[in-house]
């Protein structure tokens, strides 16, 4: 429920009016979305009033921004970049802010036996999805040996990172957006915001609820976005979900998508889709790919071990896995369109 301003605003006229009320805080909820970061943004923050709100939220759009100008493979002169053209020739020395997220990302690949690995882009720079492309077996049989993340080598002193392979490459498309809203919580939180929601694409955070409840956040079907898989209410939490269908194209019965596994250098198809809920973005989005490469059973053994983490899973034959935290009433029908926050 949103508290628009009429039905409250004219009472406390009246009220003002005959000296009733001292002048009160009108707390709102406000809203923005913005294209950042190749995605689309939404913040919406509970505040004192407009300024403060639409202040605190242009914080976070612009931090996404600078993080963005940061770490984007897309963009020549970030410093991933120039990881990227330099790091097999001689250390490069970067941010402590991202050499924090690569240490983290390798931290990802350790426990996970390298199904998470930013260095997968050494063969995934050779995948094109708007234009349909895909590299030959002969190719990805060339790139793979770049793809280790063991070869990712981290001077803390220094903040320098060297790639001990030729044709390497990383990318942090996999860990950067849930780090970017978990940023932009941050900063929310600095304002002294205590209920809001940020989404970077598939990444979402929440802190406090939504007018005394959870948020009700929906895992849209994968083959048709107006379809609902399932809702979970949510509040102090944050979720992420991969999808094949958000960059991807067909061809020959094959799905070629964006997350890939990097022990074989193809789109991972052994779910659908990967939802995991956590305490943060930074996490779920890590996990996430590393659910989509796992697959749901080896994935939900782990994540069944964590009470932390919850997990919902679409498989190729439609059938919908859930964690053993998620109660049964969330597992009921869903109903035919999605839900926003
Ligand atoms: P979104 O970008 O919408 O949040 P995802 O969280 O599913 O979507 O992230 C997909 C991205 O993760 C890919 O575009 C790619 O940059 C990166 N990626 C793909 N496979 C891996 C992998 N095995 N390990 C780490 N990152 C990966
Ligand atoms: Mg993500």
């Amino acid at each position: 429920m949103k508290i628009t301003g009429f039905a409250w605003l004219a009472p406390a006229a009246l009220a003002l009016a005959f000296g009733l009320l001292a002048p009160p805080a009108w707390a709102v909820w406000r809203e923005k979305t913005e294209a950042i970061m190749g995605t689309r943004v939404y913040v919406e923050v509970w505040a004192d009033d407009d300024a403060k709100g639409d202040t605190a939220i242009e914080a976070v759009m612009a931090d996404m921004k600078r993080i963005d100008e940061l770490m984007s493979h897309y963009k020549p002169e970030s410093q991933l970049s120039q990881i990227n053209a330099r790091a097999a020739q001689e250390p490069v020395q970067v941010d402590p802010e991202l050499f924090d997220l690569i240490k983290r990302s390798l931290y990802f690949s350790e426990i996970t036996e390298g199904a998470f690995d930013i260095t997968y882009a050494s063969v995934g720079h050779l995948y094109n999805f708007p234009e349909h492309v895909h590299p030959s077996e002969a190719q990805i049989k060339a790139a793979l040996p770049a793809v280790n993340y063991k070869n990712l080598l981290l001077d803390p002193v220094h903040h320098t990172v060297r790639f001990e392979h030729q044709g390497m490459r990383i990318d942090l498309g996999g860990i950067g957006k849930g780090y970017a809203v978990d940023h932009g919580i941050g900063i929310l939180q600095a304002r002294g915001i205590k209920h809001a929601v940020v989404t970077a694409g598939g990444d979402t955070r929440i802190i406090g609820d939504h007018m005394g409840r959870p948020w009700v956040v929906a895992i849209r079907h994968p083959d048709d976005p107006n379809k609902v898989v399932t809702r979970i209410p949510l509040s102090d939490s944050a979720m992420s979900t991969s999808g094949d269908y958000e960059r991807y194209f067909d061809e020959k019965g094959v799905r070629y998508h964006h997350i890939i596994d990097p022990h074989t250098g193809h789109s991972a198809s052994k779910v659908r889709s990967a939802t995991i809920l956590g305490p943060t973005a930074t996490e779920t989005d890590g996990m996430s790919k590393t659910a989509f490469v796992l697959g749901p059973e080896k994935a939900l053994e782990i994540i069944n071990r964590m009470p932390q983490y919850d997990a919902v899973f679409v498989r190729p034959d439609g059938k919908v896995l859930y964690s053993n935290g998620l109660a049964p009433p969330e597992k009921a029908t869903a109903p035919s369109h999605p839900t926003r926050p």
